[in-house]
């Protein structure tokens, strides 16, 4: 009898002629909702938590607020992800998200520079032919310019606010233009982008006026057409930057090609407006460029030109002034 009591008082807790039987019953109640609890808790806790599949989230080129997206998948990352959201390789790829060729048959290459369809994609073409702007017998470095009536007033006062930035600083003055053979036509068309250097008539800089026109992408952009490339491109960026290849989104490998650059005794510079964020093209939510040999250093937010930018643009066009 009492192994028959055993055998039914574990599903059976309403005996109350057997006290013992009841209170075991009890007590295996309460485990039971202990074990409940625990389980839920560990639910709740695996719930918030960044588990691997969040880390693999792919880049949505469609996606308007990919960086958004990217810092709630990942809360470890919140911090460095927000403060990067304006740093310059972000707004370019926020920009240029859907960008590769436009319809003018030019093909955009490492972000945001335009090549010649038929021209070499790798090499600097500054290094194949003169591409700088000429100097006028006084030193000044005069560059025609244009900007399209697509333009606000706030997004023009931006634009020439930056313009003027160069002929502050440097021997650089662009000037309106009238009937120069040779000139840049600042246009908004799909994503901010630039040739290197000059490249002989109009050449199109476009600036997208729904993400490119910032302070610093309008001078990245008028840096790129006085000659620079990126940066992190640089002949001598593997002593400075590793690239993170694993991180990169499957494609968008060339964007960290190296370039055969001019780089006029200058030393790299983690902070000039030419260096990609941290982030650039990363498919995770990971690094993609990191510093070496401190990994922490800063890199690339800047909101304007580096002093060793001025340096450069000083160093290529020869501004005696400013030297
Ligand atoms: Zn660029």
């Amino acid at each position: 009898m009492r192994d028959a009591e055993k055998g039914y008082k574990y599903t059976e807790c309403t005996d109350r002629h057997n006290s013992q039987s009841v209170s075991e019953c009890s007590r295996f109640k309460m485990k039971a909702l202990l074990v409940i609890v625990l389980a839920s808790a560990l639910l709740c806790v695996l719930q918030s938590y960044p588990v691997e599949v969040d880390l693999t989230l792919k880049f949505d080129p469609d996606a308007e607020d990919q960086v958004w997206k990217v810092k709630t998948k990942h809360p470890e990352n919140e911090t460095e992800l927000s403060a990067d959201s304006m740093d310059i390789s972000t707004l370019l790829e926020k920009a240029n998200a859907n960008l590769d060729k436009i319809p003018d048959g030019t093909v955009i290459r490492f972000g945001d520079i335009a090549v010649d369809p038929l021209g070499s994609t790798n090499a600097d073409p500054c290094t194949e032919r003169s591409c700088k702007w000429p100097q006028s017998p006084q030193g000044t470095v005069y560059i025609p310019f244009e900007v399209s009536n697509d333009f606000s007033l706030q997004d023009r006062a931006i634009i020439e606010g930056a313009l003027s930035s160069f002929a502050q600083y440097t021997c650089i003055e662009f000037i309106r233009r009238t009937n120069e053979r040779d000139y840049i036509s600042v246009q908004s068309l799909s994503g901010c982008y630039s040739f290197i250097g000059r490249r002989g008539g109009r050449q199109a800089l476009s600036l997208n006026r729904r993400g490119c026109v910032y302070h610093q992408v309008v001078q990245h952009e008028f840096l790129h057409a006085l000659g620079f490339n990126h940066e992190q491109t640089r002949s001598d960026r593997d002593s400075y930057v590793n690239i993170l290849y694993e991180n990169i989104q499957r494609g968008m490998e060339y964007n960290f090609n190296r370039v055969n650059t001019n780089n006029l005794g200058t030393p790299y510079d983690y902070d000039s407006v030419m260096h990609y964020g941290r982030y650039a093209f990363s498919s995770n939510g990971r690094p993609t460029i990191e510093p070496i040999p401190d990994p922490n250093v800063s890199i690339g937010r800047a909101v304007q030109f580096s002093q060793i930018d001025i340096e450069r643009v000083n160093r290529l066009y020869n501004c005696r002034n400013y030297l």
